[in-house]
């Protein structure tokens, strides 16, 4: 079982690597929240101890983003006690758990391994669009009754765009959360859509993918 430790404070984040690789885990750390959202996207692991707050981005947005992502990876959440987080907000953010500090070992130990032991849960429901489906659990997508091969990147931009279906999407954003490279160009966005369109769309004479001149794209919530 590989863990993956978003941890900044130096005795917290040695303790827990400690206590775990004691307790027969590989574990993995990262001080940074958009380092642990890189490694948690490129690398599978068994379960992710995050903490709230983090130099780089929070933990709540590398929750969500990995969540945005498709990445089903259970999450504890480690906050401060008394601090600024809130329970809610965290589960909303798509968390499966949270321990408040200071925690005891053996309590965290316990929930980590009920966790594990539940796995990628179901959580993220299938997205519908009319008769477009996509099952992020899965990674599958269906037009009617015929399943639609997808490459990892086309899913990924369809996942996002489904994720906020109805809504213009810029290609900024886009590019910040389908190919975490900021620096890429616009073009690339415009290149996948074209192969999407050629595979969820045009074959079907629907028009799933709107332009939005100027901006970006969206998905029609009725799917075309
Ligand atoms: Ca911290």
């Amino acid at each position: 079982m590989r863990v993956l430790i978003v941890e900044d404070e130096p005795l917290i984040a040695r303790a827990l690597r400690e206590g775990l690789e004691g307790d027969g885990y590989a574990v993995d750390h990262s001080s940074r929240g958009d380092d642990a959202l890189w490694s948690a996207t490129e690398i599978e692991y068994d379960a992710i101890i995050l903490d709230v707050m983090l130099p780089g981005v929070s933990g709540y947005v590398v929750c969500r983003e990995l969540r945005e992502r498709g990445i089903e990876t259970p999450i504890m959440m480690l906050t401060a006690k008394g601090g600024e987080f809130d329970q809610a907000e965290g589960l909303d953010t798509g968390a499966d758990d949270y321990v408040t500090k200071p925690f005891s070992f053996i309590v965290l130990l316990a929930r980590l391994r009920a966790l594990i032991r539940r796995g990628p849960t179901a959580r993220q429901a299938r997205l519908v669009a009319g008769d477009l489906i996509i099952d992020p659990a899965e990674r599958s997508c269906y037009r009617g009754d015929d399943q639609i091969s997808l490459t990892p990147r086309e899913f990924g931009l369809l996942l996002y765009l489904m994720h906020r279906m109805g809504e213009p999407v810029s290609k900024r954003d886009l590019i910040s959360h389908v190919w975490s490279e900021d620096e890429l160009d616009d073009s690339v966005v415009q290149v996948y859509v074209g192969y999407l369109r050629r595979k969820i769309d045009a074959p079907y004479d629907r028009q799933a993918i709107e332009t939005v001149r100027g901006y970006g794209y969206r998905l029609a919530a009725d799917g075309g």
